[in-house]
């Protein structure tokens, strides 16, 4: 469904990731902003270690790659189809909302959506999910992920405007730009810069389909990995000594 928004703002979000250094800010600050539960995400960054080649030697070398990652707002919402209840909706401004009096926690929504960006909360026992902080839109302020980044990772604002940021972003990186798991064909209004570059495609892998981020899943699990390509015959390491007592 197409939902252009000719009399108000259509927000949309770009995610310059050539700049993100992981630092989790995003997330830390979706949480408290949103009160979402422990073990819970709307916002979550993902860490991917892969083998590389330095540039200047030629050398075997490892890198890590940030992925931040929410609510896609999709343009084809899979979640918003999957919900026997109607208890999702997409406003004219673009945004996917939870309608909380409709909800009746089937978790068909859970299900169908291929980046992990709903849970039921434990408290209200009712979906959750990135809204772009409408209640901070309402105040004329902007999402708190994109305040709090310390890297100016996230380019937000009303894609009607054209002198926005994100317009003006949209303008200086549009063939740049992608979106997470294209083959989904959900339209997503959240794109990125450095998909298949900085961070290779290779990481959409860790972002789930059909069930929430698991709250478990430390980002370095892909050392074990690789550490026996680049280290085959390397000893365990010792175990420190306890200091001595003085
Ligand atoms: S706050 Fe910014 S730099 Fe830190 S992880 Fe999030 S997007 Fe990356
Ligand atoms: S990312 Fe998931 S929850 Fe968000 S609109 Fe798309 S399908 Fe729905």
């Amino acid at each position: 469904m197409d939902s252009t928004n000719n009399t108000g703002p259509k927000w949309g979000m770009a995610l310059d990731l050539e700049r993100c250094i992981g630092c989790h800010a995003c997330s830390v600050a979706c949480k408290v902003e949103n009160s979402v539960s422990l073990g819970h995400f709307r916002t979550k960054v993902y860490y991917y270690d892969y083998a590389a080649t330095n540039p200047y030697n030629q050398q075997p070398t490892m890198k890590r790659a940030f992925l931040p990652t929410l609510c896609m707002q999709c343009e084809d919402a899979p979640c918003l189809d999957a919900c026997p209840n109607g208890a999702i909706e997409r406003g004219a401004d673009g945004i996917v909302r939870i309608i909380e009096s409709e909800c009746d926690r089937s978790r068909d929504c859970i299900k169908a959506c291929p980046y992990g960006a709903l849970h039921i909360d434990p408290i209200s026992q009712i979906a959750d999910k990135c809204d772009f902080c409408s209640h901070r839109l309402a105040a004329d302020m902007e999402p708190a992920c994109v305040e709090v980044c310390p890297a100016d990772v996230f380019a937000f604002g009303d894609l009607n405007d054209p002198s926005s940021r994100i317009s003006a972003f949209h303008e200086k990186h549009r063939k740049q730009l992608s979106v997470l798991k294209p083959e989904e064909h959900t339209r997503p209004l959240v794109q990125y810069r450095g998909l298949g570059g900085v961070v290779p495609r290779a990481m959409e892998h860790k972002i789930p389909k059909g069930h929430s981020h698991d709250p478990h899943s430390y980002e370095i699990d892909t050392w074990a990995e690789l550490k026996a390509r680049f280290a085959p015959s390397a000893a365990p390491a010792k175990a420190l000594k306890p200091a001595k007592k003085s």
